[in-house]
C-alpha cells in the first residue's frame, strides 16, 4: 500500500500546483445534519435548497438520466447500506456522462456520472466515493463553504446564473453540470473529512479499503495520459493534495489491517453494470481523448470482463485516431475482438472499412456479409449492400 502511494505522490505534487483551493470555512460553526432535516424557511440555507431543487427538478426529466430500475436499485442499496439513517434523505441520479465524477449537492441530491461506474472495478471502490459524498451533506460542506468564504446570496447568484443558462445553448449539458459543482467545490480541509467519513462508511459496511486508493490511482494515471488534462471535471471539483494523498494513505493503512475488511462485491458490481458497458465505452469513444481512453481500456482488459468488445473499442479508438500505424494496430484489434467473441457486430463493418481502404477487397467483402449476417437488421443495411456490389464490381 505505501509503496504504490509513494510512487503515485510526484505526479500528486504537480497536481496540487494547478488546483486551486479555497480556504475552509469555520469547521465546526455548524453541526451535522440530522435525518429528516430540511432547513428552516427563513434561514439563508434554506434559499439555497430551493435553488438545488428546481435544478434537480430539471435533471430529473433530462434525457442524460439512466432510468434502468435495478441499476438504479443496485447504487441505491449501496448508499443505504452506507448509511441507513441518511438513505431517505438522498436522492441519486445516474447520469449518462462519460466522465469520471460524484456530486452531492446541499439538498442531499447526489449525482454519480457513468463514467465513475465505468472506471470502478468493484463495489468496494464505488463504495468509497459514495461514502465520501455522503460525507459532503452528513457535514453541510457547501453551506460551511458559502458561510465561510463568499456568502449564501452570493452562491444564490451563481446558482442561478447558471441553472438560467440550461438549455440557452451557449453552455453544454456536461459543461452546465461541471459548472455547478465547481460552485459547491470543497475545502482541502472538507475533502478530508470527507475522505475520513468515506472510509469509516466503507469499513463498517464491511469494504476493502485497499480499494479507495486503487480508483485514484487509476484516475491520476488516466489524466496524465489524457489528451486535455484539463478536462478532467472530477480534479477541478475535488482540489487533490499531496497533502489529501497521504490521508488517504494513512486511513487505508488503519483501515485495512482491520479483520474482516476484505469485500469487494467484485461479481455484483459486474452483473450490475455489464448490460451498460457498451453503450459507456460508446460515449467515451466519441469523447476522442485518445491517450486516456487507452488508459481506461487497459485497466478494463486487465480486469478481464467483458474482452471482446473491449477490443473492439481499441480498435475504434485507433480508427479514429488515424496517426501512423494506427490502421494497422485497429486492424490487429477488431480480429483479437473477434477471436475472443462478445464483440459487437459493428466490429465486422469497421474491419470491412479498414480492408476495403488497405485494397484487400476480398476480405472487405467477407467482414461485411459478416456484419450483415451479425445485424440483420442494421439500419446501414442499404449502405452496406452498395458497398458490396462496389466491391463486386471492383473485383470484376
Ligand atoms: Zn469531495
Amino acid at each position: 500500500m505505501t509503496r504504490r502511494w509513494g510512487r503515485a505522490l510526484l505526479p500528486l505534487i504537480l497536481l496540487a500546483a494547478a488546483s486551486c483551493v479555497t480556504p475552509g470555512g469555520e469547521p465546526g460553526a455548524l453541526t451535522d445534519i440530522a435525518p429528516g432535516e430540511r432547513p428552516t424557511l427563513e434561514s439563508d440555507e434554506a434559499g439555497l435548497w430551493m435553488e438545488v431543487d428546481r435544478i434537480e427538478n430539471n435533471l430529473k426529466t433530462s434525457g442524460h438520466i439512466v432510468r434502468d430500475p435495478e441499476l438504479n436499485a443496485y447504487v441505491r442499496d449501496i448508499v443505504c447500506r452506507l448509511t441507513t439513517d441518511y438513505c431517505e434523505d438522498l436522492r441519486i441520479y445516474i447520469v449518462q456522462v462519460p466522465h469520471f465524477n460524484a456530486a452531492m449537492y446541499p439538498s442531499g441530491m447526489m449525482q454519480v456520472w457513468t463514467g465513475l461506474l465505468l472506471r470502478a472495478e468493484n463495489e468496494a471502490q464505488l463504495a468509497y466515493v459514495l461514502g465520501h459524498e455522503i460525507g459532503h451533506y452528513l457535514r453541510r460542506h457547501s453551506i460551511q463553504q458559502w458561510r465561510g468564504v463568499r456568502g449564501i446570496a452570493d452562491a444564490l447568484v451563481f446558482v442561478q446564473i447558471v441553472a438560467a443558462a440550461a438549455g440557452q445553448g451557449y453552455l453544454g449539458y456536461v459543461a452546465q453540470l461541471a459548472a455547478l459543482g465547481s460552485i459547491f467545490a470543497f475545502s482541502r480541509e472538507q475533502e478530508r473529512e470527507a475522505d475520513q467519513i468515506g472510509f469509516e462508511l466503507m469499513a463498517r459496511a464491511g469494504y476493502d479499503a485497499g480499494e479507495a486508493g486503487r480508483i485514484w490511482e487509476a484516475l491520476i494515471e488516466e489524466r496524465e495520459a489524457a489528451d486535455d488534462p484539463e478536462r478532467f471535471i472530477f480534479f477541478s471539483t475535488h482540489p487533490s493534495s499531496e497533502e489529501r494523498m497521504e490521508t488517504l494513505d494513512r486511513l487505508a493503512g488503519e483501515y485495512s489491517g482491520q479483520a474482516g475488511l476484505t469485500k469487494t462485491n467484485q461479481d455484483a458490481f459486474i452483473d450490475a453494470t455489464r448490460a451498460f458497458r457498451t453503450a459507456w465505452l460508446r460515449d467515451e469513444v466519441r469523447k476522442r481523448d485518445h491517450g486516456g481512453f487507452q488508459v481506461v481500456l487497459d485497466n478494463l482488459i486487465e480486469a478481464g470482463e467483458g474482452v471482446g468488445a473491449l477490443h473492439f473499442f481499441q480498435g475504434e479508438m485507433h480508427r479514429l485516431r488515424g496517426d501512423d500505424g494506427d490502421e494497422s494496430e485497429a486492424v490487429a484489434a477488431y480480429r483479437r475482438a473477434l477471436e475472443a467473441g462478445g464483440a459487437p457486430a459493428e466490429t465486422h463493418r469497421s474491419l470491412g472499412l479498414l480492408m476495403w481502404k488497405a485494397g484487400e477487397l476480398g476480405e472487405a467483402g467477407r467482414a461485411f456479409e459478416d456484419y450483415l449476417a451479425a445485424a440483420p437488421e442494421a439500419e446501414d443495411r442499404a449502405m452496406i449492400d452498395s458497398y458490396l456490389r462496389q466491391i463486386e464490381g471492383d473485383q470484376r
